[in-house]
């Protein structure tokens, strides 16, 4: 399941991230999620709070951002946010919508990342 490997990487890298910074818990983490990464929001976080059981991120308070597709048309110049028809969850349209033409460069939209994560180290109160 795509969303299951995902959703290991977004853990390894909070608790790498934890760790590195001598974290006792993690309280909160943000995950960016772009509307052209292909996983379904509600299942990641689900599968999220799965793998987060028996480690330091346990208790945090995961929350999911959704980023809008980032474009830049070749017929109009249009640069910024796309219109993506996603009837069809596993190959969304993608479109410029100024002129609707398909010609264009994704620039944003695509990645799973991990925005910010809030932890609680030993010396905090
Ligand atoms: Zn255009």
């Amino acid at each position: 399941m795509h969303e299951l490997s995902m959703a290991q990487g977004i853990i390894n890298a909070v608790i790498e991230t934890a760790e590195n910074n001598n974290a006792t818990e993690v309280n909160e983490v943000t995950v960016e999620v772009g509307r052209l990464a292909m996983v379904n929001p509600e299942q990641l976080n689900f599968i999220l709070g799965v793998l987060v059981e028996n480690t330091i991120v346990e208790d945090a308070d995961i929350k999911m951002e959704e980023i809008p597709v980032e474009i830049e048309c070749f017929d109009c110049g249009f640069n910024g946010n796309a219109v993506v028809d996603d009837k069809d969850h596993y190959a969304p349209l993608v479109k410029c919508p100024k002129c609707d033409s398909l010609k264009i460069d994704i620039l944003n939209g695509k990645d799973i990342v991990v925005k910010n994560i809030v932890i609680e180290k030993p010396d905090d109160d």
